[in-house]
């Protein structure tokens, strides 16, 4: 810590107008380690008179930040991108702590998150227009491409680094300012994020971070006229409210919200590519992530094969501290994470499923949750209608591929589904009827920052990442000339 302390990338004030500051009075919010709940420092709890002033700020900043041209934002972008990399270790080390997950994998995540900065830095270059055929001699249509404006950027806290990076980067190479509200729970990646940006030399008030509880701060950022744009990663119930919040002033919104992903394994799936398909898809992040896989689907002929190896697999993992080598599964991120998880593992074990696998070692420590696989789960059980959010992973039996597509597609969420099969014909027909924004088949990894990225139904609007990612940033101007 106090070597992050030295280099200057452990802060713990907010950023407003390019000033790192306190609250104005003087609240603050404890952050704590996962693995320990020891309290690892704090953040300002800033109210909506500080949320005004960042939004002020990043009005002030809009005019000059757009004017800049596309290679100049671009080449700002790439200085950033380099500090990341250049910072990867310390970046790591901060969102452990904060996060809990392991170290590698904090790692993973500076580097896709770095990724997206270095994309959109190239995508800055590529923001044309059109033009299009007129339908008199006399005149000709143009469509402009102009940045959307301030924006409101809200994250959550299980990709503290990368979910900020995805959205930031597209607006800033589109030429908007924003105001980012990190999670309360990991503040301390966005603020590290804010000082390296600052050192990159991203001029002030084009990045302000505002940080504490979030009703103020999300009153101010859904009220305020001159936010044109809110662009959240959240729970579905958080995103329905912001969205509601937004309607009055008609602001434009992204929003990446829960899942439910369906994991389909056919009689026909290479069982062991289906293995660690379900290892990666399912107990990345302790099972915390919004793609995760929160419902496997096994064919009758290979459940019990299936069954067997991944409980193998399951019982043998290593679960402990983060920061400590060869850790797997880390700590979830607080009590009311273990809460959900006991209840979702009780109601499964009282409606008749069974714990296919054997507990591995557990640390000390209130906040860590058994890895393991269930057996026999139904479609009437708590974990198949919502988001366990944690490292348990129930097996449901299917006979059918119709049958599998039902169960897939039967939930109000929309955001990604895998499935594993060798066959060519059954891929694009189960390709084509799974009702999700991403579909990963013979593949657990689906996020990179070259592939639009977000979900239909209740998983949300829009997609980030990709070509299309910088275009929720950027206004369409249709520009008629005539008299010619
Ligand atoms: P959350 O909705 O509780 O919080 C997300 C953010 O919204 C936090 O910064 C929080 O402080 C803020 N927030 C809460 N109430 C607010 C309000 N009234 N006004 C303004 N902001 C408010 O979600 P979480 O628990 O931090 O994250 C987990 C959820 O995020 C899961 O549902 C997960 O599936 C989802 N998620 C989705 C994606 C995706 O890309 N689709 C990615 C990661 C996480």
């Amino acid at each position: 810590m106090k070597e992050l302390k030295d280099k200057g990338l452990f802060r713990q004030q907010c950023l407003i107008a390019g000033a790192w500051q306190d609250a104005a009075s003087g609240a603050s919010v404890d952050v704590s380690d996962p693995a320990t709940q020891a309290v690892i420092g704090s953040v300002p709890d800033v109210s909506g008179a500080e949320t005004r002033s960042a939004i002020k700020a990043a009005q002030a900043a809009f005019g000059p930040w757009r004017a800049k041209t596309h290679a100049e934002r671009a080449a700002l972008l790439e200085a950033w991108h380099g500090l990341m990399i250049e910072h990867v270790q310390d970046l790591a080390r901060i969102l452990t702590l904060e996060q809990g997950k392991p170290l590698a994998e904090a790692a993973g995540e500076i580097r896709y998150g770095a990724s997206f900065v270095k994309w959109f830095a190239e995508e800055a270059r590529r923001i044309g227009g059109t033009t299009i055929p007129s339908p008199t001699p006399d005149r000709r249509i143009v469509v402009l491409k102009e940045p959307v404006g301030v924006c409101a950027i809200i994250t959550p806290w299980n990709f503290p680094n990368a979910m900020i990076t995805r959205k930031v980067a597209p607006a800033l190479a589109a030429g908007c300012t924003v105001v980012v509200k990190p999670s309360e729970f990991t503040p301390f990646s966005a603020l590290a994020l804010g000082v390296l940006a600052e050192r990159a030399g991203i001029p002030a008030g084009v990045i302000n971070i505002v940080t504490g509880m979030p009703a103020d701060i999300g009153t101010e950022l859904m009220a305020n006229e001159t936010v044109r744009k809110i662009s959240f990663t959240g729970s579905t119930r958080v995103g329905s409210l912001l969205m509601r919040g937004a309607a009055d002033s008609i602001k434009r919104l992204s929003l990446e919200l829960g899942g439910n992903a369906p994991f389909i394994v056919f009689d026909d799936a290479d069982l062991d590519l289906a293995i660690e398909g379900a290892i990666v898809s399912k107990f990345r992040n302790g099972g915390q992530t919004c793609v995760c896989s929160n419902r496997i689907l096994v064919q009758a002929g290979v459940y019990d094969a299936f069954a067997d190896k991944l409980a193998a697999r399951v019982s043998a993992m290593k679960v402990g501290p983060g920061t400590e080598p060869g850790v797997e599964i880390g700590p979830m991120i607080n009590a009311a994470a273990i809460d959900k998880i006991d209840r979702h593992v009780s109601d499964a074990l009282a409606k008749g499923a069974r714990v296919l696998s054997t507990s591995p070692a557990m640390p000390e420590g209130k906040q860590y949750a058994t890895p393991m696989v269930l057996g026999d789960a139904t479609p009437d059980m708590l974990l198949a209608g919502e988001e366990t959010f944690g490292p348990v992973a129930p097996l449901f039996r299917f006979q059918t591929e119709a049958e599998a597509i039902t169960l897939a597609n039967g939930t109000p969420y929309g955001l990604a589904a895998y499935f594993y099969t060798e066959s060519l014909k059954r891929s694009w027909r189960v390709a084509e009827a799974l009702e999700f924004g991403m579909v990963g088949l013979n593949t657990g990894a689906i996020s990179t920052e070259v592939a639009p990225f977000g979900g239909v139904k209740q998983s949300g609007l829009g997609r980030e990442g990709a070509q299309c990612g910088i275009e929720e940033y950027l206004e369409m101007k249709t520009f008629h000339i005539g008299g010619l």
